[in-house]
């Protein structure tokens, strides 16, 4: 993607917010320093936030990598116009929320870096807390006309609804009294009817070319504890009806949601114009901006199928870092400034785009390359016997933490007589310009000495089981000789005697293919696949690896680049000090469908 379309396309939610500035369109409302109604907030000074928008996850799940762009698009408005971001739990749906999910949130948007109690504010709302505003504003449209209850089964009304092309008809129940629809109302929150025994429906109009503006419903019955009101209600309010008034509630400036909301804006507009007609609201009203969701390649970003793998065991958890969730990136390795730049990277639209994966990784590569020590692990040892190197001595060799940054200094690495290498780096009989180790060539270890081989041990199978050769004693990496002998191999080593082993889990993607559950070409007529047919069987892969011994006290989730491999994390949850485990957060390069790993 061209970083002119980056800039342009940013620039349309930016264009709206600076043409409003200009034109001064909020600059004169007031904040109570809570969220409230209109006259609540009017006795309240002039806003000193000149926009609000907010983050409003619906807790039943942890936050995918979808909800990261929407996270930096929302938070980072506010940070860069100097006003709020509110993180807003959407909790209006007593099924499937969870206090768990809550937490999960919270620590999510946190680790990203962002913060919603600044400037003397505590923006952590529960949009749970306004059950009674909502219900006393249904009442109030009750009052003014704009709302009646219904009393058709929901099939009666599913049919009723008309068409794209033929109007809807009114329901039989439309044209009750407000005494009427008023007590019935009431009789429903006091617990007196089943579930879907009568909805609460807008009346707008059931020939509108919008089928959003046919009556929706705002309110419907529904017997269920929720996980912070508990038992309190047995109305609940439809999201379309809750999410404006939340926003008004709470001062939003500018609601940026995805585009699937395009055409509720009507509806949104309609019910806070009815609002504000009453004096319920403070004007000018917040304003929905719809832009369009993140889609990735190779992922499944929807909280129902993450939890359906989840459930059905096909992952560890919601943290395993195989998942899109913030969770799993967190665990697998993945920067949270890494998501920054990707967000920047992908920038906003309002036309459906694809983002491949790759975009993502390279975007967590650079950010690691920037700021990951380096360190040197062997990921598949084989042993290098130096013949010509005296037992049981040991040297100090020094490697840099960081090519770019010397200010971060070196480290020390033993050196010995038997050393561990990768065993791709040696082959006995190799193919035109392989410059590692074979018999009579040399190569240079890395931060140490230059080396020939010699030969090599075998077992009864003719398994290789040791590499041998002589060191040059005076070729050592930084003294006068060093650069006498001209070498094309150079090789990373550890100590055999100091290393340490561990568990190192070598991530690959979740899915084989690019879109998890579509319809590939060849497929039989009418049949559906199901996204985990495409699960990636080789997603994961455990090996135990050689060490430097530095790497042995590893902080939990601190991140390294092996030199040659990639970037990888000590896991958080399982790495002990003495017996780190490590996640493989990305390779150097990538290396998807390339044969390599
Ligand atoms: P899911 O479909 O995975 O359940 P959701 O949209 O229902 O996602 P919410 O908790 O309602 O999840 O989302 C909170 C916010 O995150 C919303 O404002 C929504 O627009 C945004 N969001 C969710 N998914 C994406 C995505 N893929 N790309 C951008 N923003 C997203
Ligand atoms: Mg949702």
């Amino acid at each position: 993607m061209s970083s002119e379309k980056n800039v342009s396309s940013v620039n349309f939610i930016r264009n709206i917010i600076d043409a409003d500035l200009g034109a001064g369109k909020y600059a004169a409302r007031h904040w109570s320093g809570q969220p409230g109604p209109g006259p609540q907030q009017c006795a309240g000074r002039v806003d000193p936030a000149p926009v609000r928008t907010r983050f409003p996850p619906e807790p039943n799940g942890y936050l995918h990598f979808g909800h990261a762009k929407s996270i930096c698009l929302n938070f980072g408005l506010a940070r860069d116009y100097g006003g709020r971001c509110h993180l807003r739990f959407d909790d209006t749906n007593p099924e499937k929320e969870e206090d768990e999910y809550v937490r999960s949130i919270i620590a999510a948007v946190r680790w990203l870096g962002f913060s919603w109690d600044e400037g003397g504010e505590d923006n952590l709302y529960y949009a749970s807390d306004y059950f009674d505003w909502m219900i006393e504003f249904a009442e109030t449209l009750i009052r003014t006309g704009h709302a009646y209850v219904d009393s058709q089964s929901a099939e009666e009304m599913r049919r009723s609804r008309g068409t794209l092309t033929e109007p809807g008809l009114a329901s039989p129940f439309r044209e009750r009294s407000a005494e009427e629809n008023l007590a019935l109302f009431r009789a429903m929150q006091a617990g007196e009817y089943p579930d879907g025994a009568h909805v609460l429906r807008a009346k707008i109009d059931m020939a509108a070319p919008n089928l959003n503006l046919r009556d929706p419903a705002i309110f419907r019955i529904r017997h269920a504890h929720h996980h912070r009101t508990g038992d309190r209600f047995c109305v609940y309010p439809m999201y379309t009806f809750a999410h404006p008034i939340e926003d008004a509630l709470e001062n939003i400036t500018h609601s940026i949601c995805t585009l699937e909301f395009e055409d509720q804006r009507p509806f949104y507009d309609w019910l806070l114009e009815r609002l504000a007609e009453s004096g319920l609201l403070q004007r000018p009203l917040p304003q929905q901006i719809e832009f369009s969701r993140l889609n990735l390649t190779y992922v499944v970003l929807s909280k129902r199928k993450l939890i359906q793998l989840i459930e059905e065991r096909r992952v560890a958890g919601w943290d395993d870092p195989r998942l899109p969730t913030l969770a799993g990136a967190r665990r697998r390795g993945y920067p949270p400034e890494g998501f920054h730049l990707f967000a920047e990277r992908i920038g906003v639209s309002k036309s459906d785009s694809l983002i491949d994966i790759s975009i993502l990784e390279e975007c967590m590569r650079e950010t690691l390359n920037e700021r990951a020590e380096r360190r040197i692990a062997v990921l598949d040892p084989l042993r290098l016997i130096i013949s010509n190197y005296p037992e049981g001595q040991t040297e100090l060799c020094q490697a840099p933490n960081h090519p770019l940054k010397p200010e971060l200094g070196k480290r020390d690495i033993p050196f010995s007589r038997e050393l561990w290498i990768e065993r791709e780096d040696f082959m006995e009989t190799p193919p035109k310009g392989y410059h590692r180790l074979y018999p009579g060539n040399r190569a240079r270890l890395r931060y140490g000495y230059v080396v020939e081989c010699t030969g090599c041990v075998k077992d009864e199978n003719g398994n290789v089981t040791a590499v041998l050769c002589e060191y040059l004693p005076d070729s050592r990496s930084g003294t006068p000789g060093a650069d006498n002998y001209k070498v094309k191999g150079n090789l990373h080593w550890v100590s055999a005697a100091h290393a340490c082993a561990a568990e190192v889990r070598l991530y690959d993607r979740l899915f084989a293919v690019p879109a998890p559950g579509a319809r590939r070409e060849g497929d039989p007529e009418g049949i559906e696949r199901d996204f985990l047919d495409d699960i990636n069987p080789d997603s994961l892969s455990l090996i135990t690896a050689q060490l430097e011994p530095s790497l042995s006290e590893a902080a939990h989730g601190a991140s390294f680049q092996f030199e040659r491999h990639g970037y990888f994390a000590a896991d958080a949850v399982d790495s002990r000090p003495g017996a780190p485990v490590f996640n493989r957060t990305v390779t150097l390069k990538d290396s998807w469908g390339k044969g390599g790993k």
